[in-house]
């Protein structure tokens, strides 16, 4: 069955390839930058997926700007940026934002004197610590509760964060991501900020007031500032749809949907023709449009 989407890139002038069931459109066009989306995009697990390496070289060759965007506060751009230098991907950490920095950003610029209690792993408390953004446990000082994935939560952390909002009704709570799960190698994933927020929520009646990381326009600006780029000539590449292809929907990108991680070819059958991501690849590398493949050589099987 074609879809409404496939159907607005049939019109639209984009080439397009029948993949089992479902249509799979290639991009035309080179753009001004591109942001890509980490777990999932451009790696899983430790390995890069295909396509990964070649395409951000020779985006570089090109020099067009390239930056890498990812929700999870579990790890500082620093290591990203060693990790992806480790897997052959030469990367700068100006090149990294994730929700980490973009928090501690937000903080500095809306709250930079509140007292903080940070429900969040080492880079979050590090990152805030060297921002001189002040945190403690104690429910009667705290000012903002910082909801993360958080593999050490414990129901003390709990009852700190019910304390600071709901007894002593002076804590707004804020998250750094909004993410249900972080996908992991051989389908399985880890609890991911949701599921804290949702904690708090519960036992508080209270409502997250801005949730930092994708699909929130706060992280996008972040990561294209110094760029001096229209967003409309950006592509945001990404595999989920409730936040990489959300935020470009939310900010006038244009939106690439691969297929390497967290989206099916079935979840796009259930999307209305508006929440269509604007193209649908197979494969990371599928960014360049054919005429490059062709004058590089590429085959899918090179
Ligand atoms: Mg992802």
């Amino acid at each position: 069955m074609e879809t409404s989407g496939a159907s607005v890139a049939a019109t639209s002038g984009r080439k397009k390839q029948s993949v089992a069931d479902h249509n799979v459109s290639t991009l035309n066009r080179l753009y001004d930058a591109y942001i890509f989306d980490l777990d999932g995009t451009i790696y899983l697990g430790d390995g890069l997926l295909p396509g990964a390496k070649r395409l951000i070289s020779e985006l570089r060759n090109r020099h067009i700007p390239v930056r890498f965007i990812s929700n999870n506060p579990t790890k500082d751009p620093v290591q990203y940026a060693e990790k992806l230098t480790k897997l052959g991907l030469p990367t700068q950490v100006d090149e990294v934002v994730n929700s980490v920095v973009a928090t501690t950003r937000w903080l500095l610029e809306n709250y930079p004197t509140a007292v903080v209690f940070p429900i969040g792993e080492a880079p979050l408390i590090r990152a805030l610590e060297n921002a001189h953004i002040r945190t403690s446990s104690q429910a009667d000082e705290i000012d903002i509760v910082i909801a993360s994935y958080d593999r050490t939560f414990t129901y003390e952390k709990l009852q700190i964060a019910f304390d600071a909002i709901w007894f002593h009704k002076r804590a707004r709570l804020i998250a750094t991501n909004p993410d249900r799960y972080c996908p992991m190698v051989g389908g399985r994933g880890e609890p991911d900020a949701a599921s804290i927020i949702a904690a708090i929520e519960a036992c508080t009646s209270t409502k997250c007031e801005v949730v930092v990381g994708k699909p929130s326009s706060i992280m996008l600006h972040m990561t294209l500032e110094g760029l001096h780029v229209d967003v409309k000539n950006c592509a945001m590449v990404g595999d989920r749809l409730a936040t990489d292809i959300q935020m470009a929907r939310n900010t006038g990108l244009v939106s690439v949907l691969v297929l390497t991680g967290e989206t099916k070819v079935e979840d796009l059958k259930r999307l209305s023709a508006q929440e269509q991501p604007g193209f649908v690849l197979e494969r990371i590398d599928q960014v360049l449009p054919s005429d490059i493949w062709e004058e590089l050589g590429w085959s899918k099987e090179s």
